[in-house]
């Protein structure tokens, strides 16, 4: 059995895949800037039995396997980004560069997904069709490395994109999916509002900034309770108000920066619309200058539902030891990059538990950490899925 032979081989070189975790964590680089970790990648394929493609995007890497036989081709991405967090895990094998930390798990991402590739070239004869590695840099921050290697070709032959992500806080040994709308898209803006400065004593001489950006706050959200179907989600937050000044006088101008969350297309241009028209409106009720800059970037997650149950009954199927559940974990709330390609192919995303023994922090902070043998059930869940995806094509 190939699965067999594929999950003595992850086993065997499950040393390598923590070895690869740690350099990768000790070594994080901020999105854009990941040319060490490029490098770290395009070495470990040197000399091996695939044709690799570096540039793509950036810093991306692209690998692809042929198996020489027909057959169709099924990419598996991971990204390699770090964030500006200044970690404080204590570990070993911390970050060694200051305030820069691997805290969304993409050090685990690569490091499995790089022995998974070479587990697959040495099973070469075994498989069908084509596997392309996409080794994608850049996920945290727009406009996001998936857009800028599809911009570069990276699904060029590819017809199907399978991903997943490992989670800090789900149990180790469960792993989750969800069918259609997966995570959220996102956009986010800058409002500035322009009034007129004056005199705390004479606000008829005045048009105070501060009571027209206090109006949009709340007009903001009169978009989510009156305008929104109640049944379709969507969030909007101003996570930053500039209003400092002095207390007897009047504020001339105040800048806010939002962000905007929803599960569909539809909303996403819905509230766009209706952020315009709050500005718009309050602009004119409050004979003031409201100007708007809003960017839309990642989309919403969509699932394929064909190939997101072939990998839910692949990854059952496969009963790899240590798996205990097998669950639909609903929509979640952050977004992904990968979203990108779930709107050019049909896609696949899902969540390795990777809850650490102890306490366990949330990605993006400063102290998390991850159980490292949720990367072996990774390397072996997405390996079991490719397996049986080029099975379905006899
Ligand atoms: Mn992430």
């Amino acid at each position: 059995m190939p699965q067999d032979k594929l999950f003595a081989l992850l086993e065997q070189k499950k040393g390598e895949m923590f070895a690869h975790r740690r350099w990768l964590h000790q070594h994080p680089e901020l999105s854009y800037q990941e040319t060490q970790t490029s490098q770290y990648i395009l070495s470990h394929y040197q000399g091996k039995d695939a044709r690799v493609e570096s540039g793509i995007g950036g810093n991306g890497v692209k690998v692809t396997i042929d198996s020489g036989k027909p057959g169709k081709t099924l990419a598996l991405r991971a990204d390699f980004d770090a964030l500006p967090v200044a970690e404080e895990t204590g570990l070993p094998f911390a970050s060694q560069n200051e305030g820069v930390m691997h805290a969304c798990g993409h050090d685990a991402h690569t490091a499995y997904l790089l022995t998974l590739a070479d587990c697959l070239m040495e099973l070469k004869d075994e498989l069908k069709g084509k596997v392309v590695i996409i080794h994608q840099p850049a996920e945290e921050m727009p406009p996001g490395g998936a857009s800028l290697m599809m911009r570069d070709g990276v699904l060029n032959g590819v017809d199907n994109v399978l991903g997943c992500h490992v989670m800090s806080q789900m149990d180790y040994g469960s792993i989750c999916y969800h069918v259609g709308a997966t995570q959220q898209a996102r956009a986010r803006f800058t409002i500035r509002v322009q009034g007129k400065g004056g005199h705390g004593s004479s606000p008829h001489e005045a048009n105070d900034a501060i009571v027209i950006a206090s109006h949009l706050v709340v007009s903001l959200q009169t978009i989510i309770s009156r305008r929104l179907n109640p049944f379709e989600p969507g969030v909007i937050t101003i996570g930053s108000f500039d209003g400092k000044g002095q207390f007897n006088i009047i504020k001339d101008a105040v800048e806010l920066e939002g962000d905007v969350r929803c599960m569909s297309e539809y909303t996403k241009k819905l509230m766009e619309e209706e952020v315009r028209k709050v500005c718009q409106g309050l602009a004119t009720a409050y004979s003031c200058q409201i100007d708007l800059d809003y960017k839309n970037d990642y989309p919403v997650l969509m699932n394929d539902e064909k190939l997101t149950l072939l990998a839910v009954d692949a990854i059952r199927g496969a009963q790899i030891p240590g798996v205990h559940h097998v669950l639909d974990c609903g929509p979640l709330p952050p977004s992904e990059d990968f979203a990108y390609y779930t709107q050019a192919l049909p896609c696949c995303f899902f969540y390795v538990g990777a809850r650490p023994a102890g306490q366990s922090f949330p990605h993006h902070h400063p102290q998390f950490d991850i159980n490292e043998d949720s990367m072996l059930l990774a390397a072996k869940a997405m390996g079991a899925v490719t397996l049986r995806y080029m099975d379905e094509q006899k």
